[in-house]
């Protein structure tokens, strides 16, 4: 009896002990050992977004084919030997790209894919990777929430079974850490935006990932008046094909006052989160 006293006892003072952590002080904890650090990986013309969080690492989307020694090479950098999540917004070459590599380099916990049929050689790859290491993925809908260590992660789209533009597939998810949020949007178009804001979700967060590489068919109005980021990131190649980022967009962004970093022009940028503030640092 005694010892279960003294056992009851140790936990609540670990369980305090916890509480007490998590409403932390304005100080950052050091690099990698707290927080939460959001890395929005140089990849030009595509994304590759790694979440970290006490020990637990989340990658949205992994860049093109060509970035994916890229991609797992700095994953490794990281220290990380396993990723707990894995996020494939769409099946865009230029977002699931160099998934098929990290599937095969890193221990996978569970795997988030739109439910969505495509053909293409570059899905098939990931689909196969997938079903080598027997991973089934999860089919991501709004609505679906689970934790990444301290982080909350909140899926926001799709919402619907059905889409003409393959992008509006895009697995949207907001990532809350204290106080502090990101929005991570994949290529969502406006419609996929339309169905966010009519299921009520709160969609403000800190920081958006822009959609579709700050093309203009995304990120409308009605959208970026409820999300009310103070940073935006695009992530884009210099120059590409389709003249992302758009200048609409980036008025929008600038009409509003929002700090806009493109990896084009900053290399990677990494966020890093105590829950109450987020420090940025670029790599150029
Ligand atoms: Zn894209």
């Amino acid at each position: 009896m005694k010892r279960l006293l003294l056992l009851l006892a140790l936990l609540l003072l670990v369980v305090t002990g916890c509480g007490q952590q998590s409403v932390s002080t304005n100080q950052s904890p050091p690099e990698g050992t707290g927080g939460l650090q959001v890395h929005f990986i140089d990849v030009g013309q595509a994304d590759a977004i790694l979440v970290q969080s006490d020990g637990r690492n989340m990658l949205v989307d992994a860049g093109n084919n060509g970035d994916a020694d890229l991609v797992v090479d700095y994953l490794k950098k990281q220290g990380i030997d396993k990723l707990d999540v894995i996020i494939g917004t769409h099946p865009h070459e230029d977002h699931i790209g160099g998934l098929d590599a990290v599937i095969k380099n890193f221990p996978i916990g569970q795997v988030y894919l739109p439910k969505v049929n495509h053909t293409s050689k570059t899905y098939k790859d990931v689909l196969v990777a997938l079903k080598k290491k027997q991973i089934k993925a999860t089919p991501a809908r709004g609505g679906q929430n689970f934790a990444l260590g301290q982080a909350q992660v909140e899926i926001m789209a799709p919402n619907a079974d059905k889409y003409e533009e393959l992008n509006d597939y895009s697995v949207v998810c907001k990532i809350t850490y204290g106080q502090t949020s990101f929005l991570l949007t994949g290529d969502a178009g406006v419609r996929s935006e339309e169905e966010m804001l009519q299921m009520g979700y709160n969609l403000k967060a800190d920081v958006l990932k822009v959609a579709h590489h700050g093309s203009h068919s995304a990120t409308g109005k009605a959208f970026l008046q409820a999300v009310a980021p103070k940073i935006a990131v695009i992530s884009v190649g210099q120059p590409n094909d389709y003249g992302h980022p758009h200048r609409e967009t980036l008025q929008k962004l600038a009409a509003r006052g929002i700090k806009v970093y493109q990896t084009a022009q900053v290399g990677t940028i990494k966020m890093i989160s105590d829950g109450k503030q987020i420090e940025v640092k670029t790599t150029r």
